[in-house]
């Protein structure tokens, strides 16, 4: 339901007014919507991942307006050469910190990315021409990362005419490359001290609940070798694909054994629903398979790759030992020639949930959202796992999205209008010291 432009609630008894409910003026609806749409045009999908330098100029010309120092800071070539090199990018890796001080103890660093996922098919709209149906708004990239951008520019701009007094000092950090998960301008910004805040708000998460743990990220490869030949003489080669048939069904067994783990931090009460599933899981999965060169051609190898999930609790080390060891028993099992290549990614992450940060940030979320949110954890990965090793800063997530809901990476992703609206309030409440009316 909208409220009318004095903030009055249609038709019902309505709690006393304070600033967050600005939100819900016809301008600054329609502000947050063209913020988001403007967003979403640029198409800042990875791999490739261009148009960085496009979409963070345009950032810095509307919060140099609400007076933020800006810097853009784009990741050294020689940096992505090395830390990149297996993906395929175009253009310049940019990213953006915006600070501005205020007459406050505290800061916080308000953090997402800004690259989506590539659109991919099945969509009913335009994936960068986004829609409004039935008060959601719909388009790749409106609910991750993009949903979160625009809220933040909203309540940014709300309290530059408003004239909101900050309780923290703001660091806006914006960056590149997250959905890779190799090495994002978050990670960079990390390893060159940028990240100063005294505490971290990651808005790279659904709105279900206040995220403190994340699961840390292993990919993997594994090439199975066998020996080409005509097909109609198999017996001359080895079968790769046919092998790598077999290795997918042995790898059964470990995958078993690794999600029958569960993590102490509970998931949010919307998987428990769709689950049963009470706390964070690791996972294993196969997810790729390539091989083979022609029908009448016995295929020489064949490649398959996979994602690995592991909750706080356990170590890549450990992650790694284990997979290695299992890997070895099909070898030696099955007597098939293959390699293993783990691709360690964005470690876990955890807070302690009674850290005060939690705390503030989940007051303000319940408060602004109307219902109590939890405390929870993910089974996703974020570069903030490895960005707050180094930093040490007490961080956890919120932010604009529906997990059930949204589709995000999928077609017709989509965020509700009430709950970007609602998230601008989150931000207003937890930023600001609210002025009696
Ligand atoms: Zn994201």
């Amino acid at each position: 339901m909208m409220k009318d432009e004095r903030g009055g609630m249609e038709g019902g008894r309505r709690p006393m007014r304070d600033q967050t409910d600005y939100v819900e003026q016809k301008d600054m609806q329609q502000f947050l919507i063209e913020t988001l749409t403007a967003l979403i045009k640029f198409p800042t999908f990875v791999p490739p991942g261009e148009h960085y330098g496009e979409i963070v100029d345009w950032l810095i010309s509307m919060l140099t307006g609400f007076g933020f120092v800006c810097e853009r800071i784009d990741i050294p070539q020689e940096i992505v050469n090395v830390r990149l090199k297996d993906a395929d990018l175009h253009g310049v890796r940019a990213n953006l910190i915006a600070t501005k001080a205020y007459a406050a103890r505290e800061s916080v660093d308000l953090y997402t990315h800004l690259d989506v996922v590539p659109a991919g098919e099945g969509w009913s709209t335009p994936p960068f021409e986004p829609v409004i149906k039935d008060g959601k708004i719909f388009g790749r990239g409106v609910a991750d990362p993009k949903g979160n951008v625009a809220a933040l520019l909203t309540a940014l701009h709300i309290m530059e005419v408003q004239e909101l007094e900050s309780r923290y000092s703001l660091r806006v950090v914006l960056t590149t490359d997250e959905e890779l998960g190799l090495y994002s301008g978050l990670c960079y910004f990390a390893d060159e001290g940028l990240l100063q805040g005294d505490y971290m708000l990651c808005m790279d998460t659904d709105n279900e609940g206040i995220c403190v743990a994340t699961n840390g990220v292993l990919n993997w490869e594994m090439v199975i070798h066998g020996r080409s030949s005509h097909s109609s003489t198999p017996f001359l080669g080895v079968n790769a694909v046919e092998q790598a048939a077999l290795v997918v069904h042995e790898l059964q067994a470990l995958k078993g054994e690794i999600e029958r783990r569960e993590s102490a931090v509970p998931c949010s009460p919307e998987i428990t629903d769709l689950t049963g599933q009470q706390h964070i899981k690791p996972v294993f999965n196969v997810t790729m398979i390539n091989g083979g060169v022609k029908e009448n051609l016995i295929p020489p190898s064949c490649r398959i790759r996979g994602d690995r999930r592991y909750i706080p609790e356990e170590s890549a080390d450990s992650v790694v030992e284990e997979f290695k060891d299992a890997v070895a028993t099909i070898k030696a099992d099955h007597g098939i020639d293959l390699n293993l290549t783990p691709k360690p990614g964005f470690p876990p992450m955890f807070t302690d949930p009674s850290h005060d940060w939690v705390r503030r940030v989940q007051a303000a979320a319940s408060a602004a959202f109307g219902v109590p949110k939890g405390i929870n954890g993910v089974q996703g990965g974020l570069d903030v796992g490895y960005a707050v090793q180094r930093s040490q800063q007490p961080v956890c997530s919120f932010g604009v999205w529906r997990c059930t809901e949204s589709n995000i990476h999928g077609p017709d992703e989509n965020v509700r209008i009430s709950d970007l609206t609602n998230y601008v309030k989150f931000l207003l409440r937890l930023l600001t010291r609210q002025k009696e009316t």
